[in-house]
């Protein structure tokens, strides 16, 4: 791949020693990355755990950055660390997800941020809720910052699957929908949790057109003190980004023209269709009215959700997909039968 088109910022999740710092970065930048990351202050879920080396380490990244023409970058969650770094002349800062999810304390770090020349990176808060991302990254801008970039490190759920957080793609696309300008890098290590999954999930942000990578690497990372199953070795990087398949519109077929006329015409029939089984599902309502029998029903829901599914099965449809659609709709019937009691 070439990355020149794309930001990438890599480095260990934490700064450990000057060593582990200086091996690391001399050998991201070797693999022409041009900005450094490493966390100083580490959240921890747990009290007790290594939480950082806090403000010895921003030496280090001085050091890495004089020595091998890096660009630095850590995260901040405080006004003392933001004092810390902005002193030490960090160049990015950013913000994690569990001070994104907190609206008081970004509010408190862009007002330490008037009138300060920084770049800043705004991950996704821990919950999934666009307009809470959104309003980080509006509060950041407020205060006069230039340079925002948003970071989808994807979203804490209660059951654990594929992945340490559920990356719900639907979220960073709505937010380039909202504010395309922004750059967006997809962090494919705290999504996975497991560097196996590392090289996927940026092939799947180049298929979603995002604009780089913010990727957790370490010289040693099965000494690691924190997240040492996601962080990769520099040569792992170097491969993952090589093997990836970056994508452009240059070449894309006029073939293409022919398709989206035809879904257009199939969408316009959906909601054609759909706006039809509004107006009888009203009738539906009206009839229900009359009878003085209560709106939901739901023996007639069960069935008709079975139905679908099992239609939906046939016709090549997933199950969980035509539940979804069903639900929707059904949401939408329902508000308008009791419409009309108002
Ligand atoms: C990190 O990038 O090291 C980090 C702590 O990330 P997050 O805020 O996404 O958990
Ligand atoms: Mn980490």
């Amino acid at each position: 791949m070439d990355i020149s088109n794309h930001m990438v910022v890599a480095g260990p999740c934490a700064a450990e020693s000057r060593e582990q710092v200086l091996e690391t970065a001399q050998a991201v930048a070797a693999a022409g990355i041009k900005i450094f990351r490493a966390g100083l202050w580490k959240p921890r879920t747990k009290p007790g755990e290594f939480d950082g080396v806090g403000t010895a380490g921003l030496e280090w990244l001085s050091e890495a950055r004089s020595l091998y023409g890096l660009k630095i970058a850590t995260e901040v969650a405080s006004t003392e660390h933001l004092e810390a770094v902005l002193k030490a002349g960090v160049d990015y800062i950013w913000l994690g997800a569990r001070t994104v999810t907190n609206p008081f304390a970004v509010q408190t770090l862009a007002d330490a941020l008037k009138g300060v020349k920084v770049s800043v990176m705004v991950k996704n808060p821990i919950n999934p809720d666009v307009k809470l991302w959104l309003g980080a990254i509006e509060r950041i801008e407020n205060a006069g910052i230039e340079s925002v970039t948003a970071i989808h490190r994807g979203f804490s759920s209660y059951e654990q699957h594929t992945y340490r957080n559920n990356p719900l793609w639907s979220i960073p696309i709505e937010l380039k929908r909202k504010r395309p300008s922004i750059p967006l890098l997809c962090d494919p290590s705290h999504i996975s949790g497991r560097k196996e999954l590392v090289a996927p999930l940026c092939q799947q942000a180049l298929e979603l057109n995002y604009d780089g990578f913010f990727i957790e690497v370490h010289c040693h990372p099965e000494c690691a003190l924190t997240d040492a199953r996601q962080q990769v070795l520099p040569s792992e990087l170097v491969s993952i980004l090589s093997n990836l398949d970056v994508k452009s519109n240059k070449n894309l077929s006029q073939n293409v023209t022919f398709y989206r006329d035809k879904i257009d015409e199939i969408d316009r029939r959906i909601l054609e269709l759909l706006s039809e089984r509004m107006e009888i599902s009203q009738e539906i309502g009206k009839v229900k009215k009359q009878s003085n029998a209560p709106l939901f029903q739901g023996d007639r829901y069960n069935k008709m959700l079975e139905d679908r599914i099992e239609i939906g099965k046939k016709l090549g449809l997933s199950g969980k997909f035509v539940e979804q659609i069903v639900r929707k709709v059904h949401e939408e019937s329902l508000k308008k039968q009791l419409e009309l009691n108002e």
